[in-house]
């Protein structure tokens, strides 16, 4: 398997994982209900371990390589400030008032853009890819699988390999932790395989649903259902007063061993520099931007140099919080961190002799408006 350095992901000035990409382990499903307590034996490395998962994300082992030192941050390129014409904002805000049921299309066409003022609005947004892993205790019906609990000491849960996805696709896999299988009695069934039915209590006949036991319909004929005996054949254990266990699907037995569950997840935190157009911050989530900048490597340093000096500061902050929060449950794989310029454009009109404004904005032209001045439920037309 070649998928161990960072150099197909951006920059390439860190250092290179040292824990990604080993090969895969086998994977198995766990079953469906939760064992108790005294069918799990003592496995060391694994104390805290309960069924039906609950015992938390566990710490993974220090990095053996040392914490990487900042290197020379390059230089941001050279940006400049997207600006839209009027014919685009204009067709932009048709658009928007055409969507809109209620809305006259009178302050699109008679309007007279006045001003159009230019924001530059700073998105900074750091992506975490990690690996994190609990494990539970599990069990699956007995059919002669290799019994191994015992034979040898269990390895670690961060000593099992797993088969990574590649960085930033969020996926899960269960891998069966060698060294920890046993066989036990089914503790649903006490070792039988079935189990009484609950239709008819394990008597294996019922009350006829259609005479009501009475053994008669109608006054005095006899119900033909049942023959006249009032009780009819149960059909969910065809009469014989008990069902396979589900638990053990009929075998008596389970495989009792311990899971582990990995998941490779992404966290991801947005900053918006302050701007001043008044447009709402969290509008900006619907739109993209124009990238700055892009950075992608086993551990990201922050920012440095940005004209916006808020968006170094957020990019230090946020890269010390998921260090801070995530290294100790997870084992951080990857980040990235971008930079994106939203162009905001506050496009301030008159119609009918009143100052009103709207905004385009994203590089999806989105327009925003507060208060339409001609809506049919408000407005003189
Ligand atoms: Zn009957
Ligand atoms: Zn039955
Ligand atoms: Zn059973």
């Amino acid at each position: 398997m070649e998928r161990m350095t960072t150099s197909d992901h951006g920059a390439n000035h860190g250092i290179v994982n040292p824990v990604y990409g080993l090969p895969a382990a086998a994977t198995s499903m766990h079953g469906p209900a939760a064992l108790p307590a005294n069918m799990f034996d003592t496995v060391p490395g694994y104390e805290g371990t309960v069924a039906g998962g609950g015992g938390g994300y566990l710490q993974p082992p220090m990095p053996s390589v040392p914490m990487p030192v900042p290197a020379q941050t390059p230089s941001p390129p050279v940006w400049h400030i997207p600006s839209i014409s009027e014919d685009r904002a204009r067709a932009a805000f048709a658009t928007y008032v055409s969507s809109k049921c209620c809305y006259s299309s009178a302050p699109v066409r008679e309007g007279v853009i006045t001003n159009m003022e230019s924001f530059n609005t700073y998105r900074y947004r750091l992506e975490t890819f990690m690996e994190s892993r609990s494990t539970e205790w599990s069990q699956e019906p007995y059919t002669g699988q290799p019994v191994d609990a015992g034979v040898q000491p269990a390895p670690g849960p961060w000593q099992i390999t797993a088969q990574s996805p590649a960085f930033f696709q969020e996926h899960k896999q269960t891998i069966k932790v060698p060294y920890t299988s046993s066989v036990k009695n089914c503790h649903l069934c006490l070792g039988m395989g079935r189990n009484p039915c609950t239709t008819c209590a394990g008597a294996g006949n019922k009350v006829c649903r259609l005479c009501n036991g009475s053994g008669y319909r109608n006054s005095n004929d006899s119900c033909t259902h049942c023959n006249g005996r009032g009780r009819e054949n149960c059909t969910s254990c065809s009469s014989r007063g008990s069902c396979q266990c589900d638990t053990c699907r009929g075998k008596g037995k389970l495989l009792v061993f311990i899971n582990l569950n990995v998941k490779w997840s992404i966290e991801k935190d947005d900053f918006v520099a302050q701007d001043s157009s008044g447009l709402k911050v969290d509008k900006l989530e619907e739109v993209s931007g124009k990238e700055l900048f892009k950075d992608a490597q086993y551990m990201v340093y922050p920012v440095r140099g940005f004209p916006d000096v808020s968006v170094a500061q957020a990019s230090e902050r946020l890269i010390r919080e998921h260090q801070g929060k995530y290294a100790q449950t997870s084992r951080i794989l990857q980040q990235r961190q971008t930079i994106e310029l939203i162009p905001i454009t506050k496009v301030n009109y008159r119609w009918k002799g009143k100052p009103n404004f709207y905004y385009v904005f994203g590089n999806e032209f989105k327009v925003n408006v507060d208060d339409y001045p001609a809506t049919c439920c408000c407005s003189v037309m």
